[in-house]
């Protein structure tokens, strides 16, 4: 019998495209790789996307996809017998409630849509198109005109930003990005310029550069916005970073369930290579099977490598040992996507855009606001000033998000405080990927955190002790399951989590608990 499997990939590559997994394919790679069968069970099952291939219709069970009615979607689907499953959000927070059809987002899916279907997963919503699937970026946004860096605009193929940075020498172009301020805007908000600099001082020749598009956080999906409207601000910030830190191969990381963007990026890549825009650099494709830890750096770099997506210890860095050993930059999209505007304009002029901290900066917002979307913003602006310019609260603000789910919850109060990285790590927060939530006084605050903990219990890689244990047992406390200990004892578990964990999931998954008992005591009486 001939496989059904591309030999060429890696694990979760080659169960992908059998459909994934199953007690036949993984007997079919066993044989084929010389893989152990409880290997293949290891790595599959590891990934939402490839454990449970019978499941086709996934519903978002985000936060504001929750807010939206995602649980009444979620039973619709069942009812009408459409093989459904929950799933961890889908970056589609914008256009809530979203819901997965294979490897599709649809957005703003309605229990008529589900009912309608009639267990028919293909008739499940017809709204998948590309413009369907674009969302809000407002007027404000656009209104900045030349003062934004047009993250979200027209795309400009001319490169020639590329030109500009392979004229001016690593060396100068260094000194530009620290000029600039650039901090990587995945979350972590380290400066860019020390990264490039270390990659670039290595003494292996063979280096990498990984584009991490695997965008996951509750409450953020800007980078799906750029990756489909501007391709090529993304393309040309990897290639000049390519060129500057001495690497010629290119790898993009997407979500596996970014279909829609990924088909517009190898359309962008395809056109590049026909004109060989970026020579002697190579971009290659990979697609995430659905697991949110992910999108941190060393695990993508393992999923990447055809592995479980565990995170590694640190250190080294990547910028040392990082894919297949060899020196990697890896940078979030929206960092990336700076790049050629840096170039072009100047280190002053970027640092000059923002308020309290470098540059612009893409805010997502959703929940309880008139016009969610993704806003272009100076970095540094406040919640009211973001909420206006989404066209304002539903209801009367109660508490939000600043920065997904990993930044626990702030109250009202806290509505003039700059979305900043500084002045919200001040506070016990963080600016994180800037995906802010907003609740208004409809919503009971243990009810927000426990749904936060369900999404860490799930979520968590398992391979630290504090980690998977501290998650279920937080989320069962605050479920008020945990008999024994209860939530008189989530101080103590909190702090495990955070001194014995080796990543940021860990570290911080106790924060959606320990702020809503901080600052909103009466929800849990
Ligand atoms: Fe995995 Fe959690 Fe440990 Fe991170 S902290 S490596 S997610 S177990």
């Amino acid at each position: 019998m001939s496989s059904p499997i591309d030999p060429r990939s890696t694990v979760p590559d080659r169960l992908a495209s059998a459909g994934g997994l199953s007690e036949g394919v993984a007997r079919v790679l066993s044989r084929d790789t010389g893989l152990h069968e409880a290997d293949i069970y290891g790595v599959g099952s590891f990934y939402h996307l490839l454990a449970r291939p019978e499941a086709r219709v996934r519903v978002c069970g985000g936060l504001s996809c929750q807010l939206a009615g995602s649980r009444e979607i979620l039973s619709a689907c069942k009812a009408a017998g459409l093989p459904t499953e929950e799933i961890s959000c889908l970056a589609a927070c914008d256009r809530a409630p979203a819901v997965l059809r294979d490897r599709r987002t649809l957005p703003s899916v309605t229990v008529e849509d589900a009912t309608r279907s009639a267990g028919k997963v293909e008739d499940l919503c017809s709204t998948d198109s590309e413009t369907a699937w674009l969302g809000t970026i407002g007027p404000e946004t656009q209104s900045m005109g030349t003062h934004a860096l047009n993250l979200l605009g027209e795309p400009d193929w001319s490169a020639e930003a590329f030109k500009a940075a392979n004229k001016m020498g690593p060396a100068a172009l260094f000194d530009l990005l620290e000029e600039s301020g650039l901090q990587g805007r995945g979350g972590a908000g380290f400066p860019a310029h020390i990264k490039w600099r270390a990659v670039a001082g290595q003494a292996v020749q063979k280096r990498y550069i990984v584009l991490n598009a695997d965008e996951g956080e509750p409450g953020t999906f800007k980078d799906r916005e750029v990756l489909m409207r501007r391709p090529d601000l993304v393309l040309e910030g990897l290639a000049i970073a390519a060129a500057a830190t001495g690497a010629s191969e290119v790898y993009l990381y997407l979500r596996g369930e970014f279909e829609v963007p990924s088909g517009v990026i190898a359309q962008a890549i395809a056109k590049l290579e026909e004109t060989n825009r970026y020579p002697g650099i190579t971009f290659h494709m990979h697609a995430g099977q659905g697991a949110y830890i992910c999108g941190e750096e060393t695990a993508l770099l393992e999923a990447l490598e055809g592995k479980r997506g565990m995170p590694r210890l640190k250190p080294p860095f990547p910028v040392e040992v990082g894919l297949w050993g060899k020196p990697t930059l890896v940078h979030n999209v929206e960092t990336i996507a700076y790049i050629p505007g840096i170039v072009l304009k100047g280190g002053a002029w970027f640092k000059d855009l923002g308020r309290t901290e470098a540059g612009t900066k893409l805010y997502c917002i959703s929940g309880h606001v008139q016009n969610p979307g993704t806003y272009e913003l100076p970095l540094g602006i406040s919640l009211d000033e973001l909420v206006e310019a989404a066209g304002g609260y539903v209801g009367t603000l109660k508490a939000f998000s600043p920065g997904g789910a990993s930044s626990g919850f702030l109250p009202a109060s806290e509505r003039g405080r700059a979305l900043d990285f500084k002045g919200l790590g001040s506070i016990g927060s963080m600016l994180g990927s800037a995906g802010v939530v907003v609740l208004n006084d409809t919503v009971n605050m243990r009810w927000a955190a426990e749904e936060q903990l369900r999404f860490f219990e799930d979520e968590s890689c398992g391979q630290c002790a504090p980690c998977r244990i501290g998650t279920h047992y937080l989320h069962a406390a605050v479920k008020g399951q945990e008999k024994s200990l209860g939530l008189a004892h989530v101080g103590d578990v909190a702090w495990q989590m955070n001194e014995g964990s080796i990543c940021g999931l860990g570290q911080a998954a106790a924060l959606p608990l320990t702020s809503a008992l901080k600052y909103f005591p009466e929800d849990f009486s």
